[in-house]
């Protein structure tokens, strides 16, 4: 039920999202329904989404709640003065249809961000924020708690955001509580999240950078930490030690940062992963060599290409360079005999390291190696690659959140089990690659039980035998004999 908008930047805006969600309805609709009606369901209910969204706040987030993403950020920026902290970071809960009991859409949206020890709330809305939301205005009307339009409220535990249906309570209310935990893990698993970096200032700008940002996920703007499963302790350390840093110059200028650091573990296991959304996450650039690239017959020419490395790292900074088999170029040196024969390459790259501590520019090696026993222990040392992070094979829990990245938005038959599959996956020792491929061959198992590549073959396929592909439990048994089969 929505009330007509005050002023024309409010008509237009709703008007222009009227068209959007027109275009939705055949477009992209399917992939929400089948994927949560199959194992999406797994995915915690809106209470839960939204108290992870509040333990998410910090002092340079902000969290939106909203049907439609495109419009509250519209009104976000129409609003951007009222809020007193510099934003860094967004939290999204999107509020999906099906979500919803009596409302067709959420009709409103609204901001939460903290300052200092308090929570605040904003209307995005153009009218008063209860009125908009109840299902029943009569129920719950409370003159109260009333929000209106750009009205920026003191939450206090115990406050109630009357937002009828929505919270799904049983008094049409959810109550503002204080999380006691704190940390993003589970907003950035189960939220959008859009990363700003380099503004000081919530402003225009700001906010303007903040809608061009894709969502994250797979797509143009590659990966970011929630598309890692299994992960959380290496995540956690490197936001500590990486992302902050980058993020928040001023407060580590004095603090020697540690420049080098090594991933290290098994093949396949998210390696590379991490390196990709490190960089995405704090928006630095992104470099990636393999070391075999950097090796060359000439005299002197490996060492030169170390250093050209290092040179474009500090030169693109804030930058994540990735040297991907690090061993290849920094064996252990041999110190049997007398005469130790110093390896070039090893020399180089200690002496760029060094150099690089000193620099105050914010440029991070991540070098990955599946063999950390090669290594040579010099480069090891702290100021050097100091920070040594396992990427251990992942255990029945990470391969249940690896499945659970690679499976969201496939149309997944109910009867799959996450669990289930998690079990089976562990018993065979799966690497996150092995999960990624079992979900890629299920989908083709699938089509291929559904008759779909007859259909293709005959021009036969059409809309209606998308609606029916939906992969079972025996597409994914097959699935992964095939992978285990492969391992043997
Ligand atoms: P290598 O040691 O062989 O270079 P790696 O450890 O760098 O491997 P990645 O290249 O990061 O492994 O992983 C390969 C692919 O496997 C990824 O693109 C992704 O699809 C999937 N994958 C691996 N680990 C994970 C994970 N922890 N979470 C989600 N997907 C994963």
């Amino acid at each position: 039920m929505r009330v007509g908008a005050v002023g024309t930047f409010n008509t237009s805006y709703y008007n222009k999202s009227r068209n959007i969600k027109q275009n939705r309805v055949h477009n992209i609709n399917r992939a929400d329904v089948v994927s949560f009606k199959g194992l999406f369901n797994s995915e915690p209910d809106l209470p839960t989404r939204f108290k992870y969204g509040l333990e998410a706040l910090d002092d340079q987030s902000v969290f939106v709640v909203t049907s439609d993403e495109k419009s509250s950020n519209m009104m976000l920026e129409f609003y951007a003065d009222k809020i007193d902290i510099p934003v860094m970071k967004k939290y999204t809960l999107p509020v999906k249809k099906g979500e919803l009991k009596n409302q067709d859409e959420l009709a409103s949206n609204f901001a939460i961000f903290k300052n200092g020890r308090e929570y605040y709330i904003l209307s995005l809305a153009d009218h008063d924020l209860k009125t908009m939301l109840v299902a029943n205005p009569k129920d719950s009307f409370d003159a109260k708690n009333k929000l209106s339009s750009g009205d920026k409220k003191l939450l206090k535990d115990g406050y109630a955001i009357d937002t009828g249906e929505l919270f799904f309570s049983e008094k049409n209310t959810f109550v503002f509580t204080t999380p006691n935990q704190r940390g993003a893990s589970n907003a950035e698993k189960y939220l959008k999240v859009n990363n700003l970096t380099n503004y000081s200032d919530f402003n225009k700008t700001t906010i303007t950078a903040l809608k061009d940002q894709k969502n994250p996920g797979m797509g143009e703007k590659g990966f970011f930490f929630s598309d890692i499963g299994g992960l959380d302790n290496v995540i956690e350390t490197l936001k500590k030690y990486v992302v902050r840093p980058i993020n928040y110059p001023q407060v580590f200028e004095n603090i020697r940062l540690n420049k080098g650091i090594l991933l290290w573990g098994p093949p396949r296991c998210g390696k590379t992963l991490l390196g990709k959304a490190l960089a995405n996450e704090a928006g630095a650039k992104y470099t990636e060599f393999n070391a075999n690239e950097l090796k060359s017959g000439t005299v002197g020419a490996s060492e030169a290409s170390i250093r050209a490395v290092f040179k474009k790292a500090v030169s693109d900074a804030p930058s994540i360079t990735f040297i991907d088999e690090i061993d290849s170029i920094a064996k252990k040196r041999d110190g049997s005999s007398n005469a130790r024969f110093d390896d070039p390459m090893v020399n180089q790259l200690l002496g760029c390291m060094s150099d690089l501590e000193k620099t105050k520019a914010p440029a991070f090696i991540v070098a990955a190696t599946n063999r950390k026993d090669l290594l040579d222990p010099a480069l090891l040392a702290s100021g050097r690659f100091g920070l040594h992070l396992e990427v251990p094979l992942p255990d029945e829990k990470g391969l249940k959140q690896i499945f659970n990245i690679h499976a969201k938005n496939k149309p997944i038959s109910e009867e799959v089990s996450a669990d289930e599959l998690a079990k089976m996956m562990s018993s065979h020792k799966f690497n996150g690659s092995d999960v990624a491929e079992m979900v890629t061959d299920a989908y083709f198992y699938a089509l291929e039980r559904l008759g779909m590549f007859e259909k293709m073959d005959n021009k036969t396929f059409g809309y209606a035998d998308l609606q029916k592909i939906a992969i079972s439990k025996e597409d994914f048994h097959l699935a992964m004999q095939k992978i285990v089969k492969q391992k043997i």
